[in-house]
Parts: C-alpha cells; sequence; structure tokens
C-alpha cells in the first residue's frame, strides 16, 4: 500500500511529488507516468519563458502563484546549477488601441505588484534595434529556461528522497473507497491511501475515472512555432510580445529567445483534433467527436469564431502568420521561418462554454486533481505544489490517518 500516489509527471506532477517526499518523509510515494520518461507533453514543449505575471487577474491563483513561481524557479535553478538567462521582456504597441491596452496592462502590473518600466517609441528603439513600435513596457523579472530539465531535476530530487517512478504506466482506472484508493494501470494495480492527479490534457478523463461527471471538458489548442534562421540569433536582446486583446490574452505571437540561443516565433492557437497531436495532420476520431459534440466547446468555438477562423488561416499559410510578426519587426522574412516543433495547450472549458481562466482542482475525500493548469503553469510549478500539499494536509487532516511524524518543514518554497 502507497500512502500517496501521484498521477502524472509533468512538472506539475513532479513539483508536486517532489514537495509530498520532502514533507512526508517516511511516506510512500509513487508517480505514474504513461510515457517513457518525465515532461513529454506540455511541460517538454512550450516556449520555456519564466513569466512575470502581467496578464492575469489580480487576486486570482494564476497572478499569486506566476509572481511567487518566477522567484521560486529562479531559486531552484540557481540551487541545482539549471542554466536560466533573466532576459526580461518587452510589450510593445503597435497603434492607438494596443496603446490604449498597454496603458491598461500598465495598471494591471501594478496591481499584480511586478516591476516595470514605461518606455517612449525612442526608448525602445535603443534596447531593441529591430523593433518597432509606438512604446512599450518592459518587465525586467521574465527569462528563459528549460522546463523539461527543470522536470527532470524534481524527479531526480523526489528520488532521491525515497519516491518511486514508473514510467510506461497508463492509469486506466480509479477506485476510490472508503479507505483506501485503487489505481489500475497498464503495468498493474496499486493501491494508496490518497491520489493527486496532474494529467494536463488528460485531466477530466482521470476525474470521470473517479466517478464524477466533470462540470469542464479539455479543449487542446496546438501552439505552432517557426524557428528564425542562425543569423537572427541576436535580432532581439529580450522577449518580444505584442499587446493582447484583453479578452485573448494567448493569442498572438511573440518572439522568443530560447535558452539553447535560438529564437522562436509563436506559438499561435488552432484546435487541435488530437489531445496529443502534435502535426497539423494528427487527427482522432474519438477525441475530435468528444470535443466537437461538447456543448461548452461549441460555444466557445462560435463565440470566438473570427480570431479562430484567423488562427487557422495563419496556421496554414505562412504569410498570415509572418504578418503579424512583421507588424513589430519588419526585418523578418518568409524564408526566415522554418517548422518548430509544436505544442498542445490543455485549456479547460465550463459546460456553460467559457475558458476557464484561472488553475482549477477538484477535490473528493481521498483525492486532490488538477483540472486546469495552462500557461503560467510552468513557471508556477513549484508555488501549485506547494498548494496541493496544503490541500492534501488539510483533507488527511480530515481523514486522520497520517501519524504527525510525518510532517517537517517544506524545503523548496515558503511564501514571503
Ligand atoms: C505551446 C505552449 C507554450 C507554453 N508556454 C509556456 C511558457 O512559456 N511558460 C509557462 O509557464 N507555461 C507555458 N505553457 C504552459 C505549460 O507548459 C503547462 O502549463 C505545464 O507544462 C503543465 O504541466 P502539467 O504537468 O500540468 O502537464 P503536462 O506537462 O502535460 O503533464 C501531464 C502528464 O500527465 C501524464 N498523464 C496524463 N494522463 C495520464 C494517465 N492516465 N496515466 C498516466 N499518466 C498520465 C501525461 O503523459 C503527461 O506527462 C505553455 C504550454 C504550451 C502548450
Amino acid at each position: 500500500m502507497y500512502d500517496f500516489i501521484i498521477i502524472g509527471g509533468g512538472i506539475v506532477g513532479m513539483s508536486t511529488a517532489m514537495q509530498m517526499a520532502a514533507k512526508y518523509t517516511d511516506a510512500k510515494i509513487l508517480v505514474l507516468e504513461k510515457e517513457s520518461g518525465p515532461a513529454q507533453h506540455q511541460t517538454g514543449h512550450n516556449s520555456g519563458v519564466i513569466h512575470a505575471g502581467v496578464y492575469y487577474t489580480p487576486g486570482s491563483l494564476k497572478a499569486k502563484f506566476c509572481l511567487e513561481g518566477n522567484r521560486a524557479t529562479k531559486e531552484f535553478c540557481d540551487t541545482h546549477n539549471i542554466r536560466y538567462d533573466a532576459c526580461g521582456k518587452m510589450l510593445v504597441a503597435t497603434n492607438d488601441v494596443e496603446m490604449d491596452r498597454m496603458k491598461a496592462l500598465w495598471e494591471r502590473t501594478e496591481a499584480n505588484g511586478i516591476e516595470r518600466q514605461w518606455l517612449s517609441a525612442e526608448e525602445l528603439r535603443e534596447r531593441e534595434p529591430n523593433i518597432v513600435g509606438l512604446g512599450g513596457i518592459f518587465v525586467p523579472s521574465s527569462g528563459i529556461v528549460n522546463y523539461a530539465e527543470i522536470t527532470r531535476q524534481m524527479g531526480s530530487e523526489f528520488t532521491k528522497a525515497g519516491g518511486e517512478i514508473r514510467f510506461n504506466s497508463e492509469v486506466k482506472a480509479i477506485k476510490e473507497r472508503a479507505n483506501e484508493v485503487v489505481v489500475s494501470a497498464t503495468t498493474g494495480d496499486y493501491n494508496c491511501r490518497f491520489l493527486i492527479s496532474c494529467s494536463g490534457l488528460m485531466a477530466d478523463r482521470v476525474v470521470r475515472m473517479l466517478g464524477i461527471e466533470p462540470q469542464f471538458t479539455i479543449c487542446p489548442f496546438r501552439g505552432e512555432y517557426y524557428l528564425l534562421p542562425e543569423k537572427h540569433n541576436k535580432i532581439v536582446n529580450h522577449l518580444i510580445y505584442p499587446i493582447p486583446d484583453p479578452t485573448m490574452p494567448f493569442l498572438g505571437v511573440h518572439l522568443t529567445r530560447m535558452i539553447d540561443g535560438t529564437v522562436t516565433v509563436g506559438p499561435n492557437a488552432v484546435l487541435a483534433l488530437k489531445r496529443e497531436g502534435y502535426k497539423k495532420t494528427d487527427f482522432s476520431i474519438s477525441d475530435t467527436l468528444e470535443t466537437l459534440t461538447n456543448p461548452g466547446v461549441l460555444k466557445v468555438l462560435k463565440d470566438n469564431l473570427k480570431p479562430g477562423l484567423i488562427e487557422m488561416r495563419n496556421s496554414l499559410f505562412k504569410g498570415g502568420y509572418l504578418k503579424q510578426v512583421k507588424k513589430y519587426c519588419p526585418r523578418i522574412n518568409k524564408d526566415d521561418l522554418t517548422p518548430y516543433p509544436a505544442g498542445v495547450r490543455a485549456q479547460a472549458v465550463s459546460k456553460d462554454g467559457k475558458l476557464i481562466d484561472d488553475f482549477l482542482f477538484v477535490n473528493t475525500k481521498r483525492t486532490v486533481n488538477v483540472c486546469n493548469a495552462p500557461s503560467p503553469a510552468a513557471t508556477s510549478a513549484i508555488p501549485i505544489g506547494a498548494y496541493i500539499v496544503s490541500k492534501v494536509k488539510e483533507q488527511i487532516g480530515d481523514l486522520s490517518f497520517f501519524p504527525s511524524s510525518y510532517e517537517e518543514t517544506p524545503k523548496y518554497y515558503s511564501q514571503r
């Protein structure tokens, strides 16, 4: 019998596992991951940005965890010699509408407690000679890192503390009983006292395994990137972001300096016809039917028909994609765009047809389930893990089946 089982070897699962093992030092803890290694889905297919927390609704979990996660991620990297670059981010307004939106963002950054600097067009040009705009906001705390590397390190901290990881173990069924949870995976049945699921693109399916009808569905959005040629590796000094439409903050391709020295453009957001479908041609009948027969998803698609169609067109035709980048970086040409591996976002959509904005958790007596952890969840993974540890503690208190000697002070993260 395990004390805890954690489903998912992405950054959220591994951060949680690492912090659970640090807190409950004598507990028997198992991570079950269906792939052959960690970080094979969202965590290994993202922009690698350590976000500062610019866009998020003040007071939301996203705003709080992102701000705390920015610091915690850098501290974790410092402790474990993981390379990151606190290169800062530049938000650029290219027209009057964006200038107005930028003023609103300036207020939001104030409310979210983020250090930033307002730049005139001239100051922007001085810092970024290849970028054009009417002005910008410079956010110094944003940075870049390889999240797969962080996740591997978290896994190693977890196993060093006595935790066990089983790869190639896909969870197929779960039974929550009065005194235990039985988890049936492709490698066998496992019993535990408490279960935590951090299953990303499969979050709704895992909740359904518990016999609960989730009030949300996971809608997969593919994010496609292009890589710039080596000659453009120094085209920007910071991360360059357009000013987003506040109703769709995840739209708008950015120029990202990657930790390996290259520069990518992207990502866009197109509906994926397969949950873990990374190629344009990837298609699953069952995933597509599940997505396109869901009333919530259909409402989201209907309400966002125009931007959705534009994203699809820009996905199929480089010209449209290029136009978005040329707006603020005119030096980039069509030939500069080489396809780069895409990622698929797990975006939870509510039954009544809304994109769920904040991080979402669904708990039962013996389980905590992460149900919506899109960007900036990689940046926020350490605070999310700490939050889960605190939720488990609350629930275990109710069940009172762990001797108090299991506890010690959290090692990886404490709120300031
Ligand atoms: C294109 C893109 C760009 C992004 N850019 C950024 C960024 O720059 N900065 C940032 O902070 N965030 C970014 N994000 C978001 C970030 O990558 C995710 O929020 C984060 O990686 C989520 O981690 P996770 O562990 O919840 O999910 P995942 O990494 O998807 O991990 C979930 C794991 O659960 C496993 N699993 C699922 N079901 C089962 C099962 N039944 N049995 C066993 N295992 C199972 C999966 O195999 C997977 O390994 C981006 C995301 C995308 C897609």
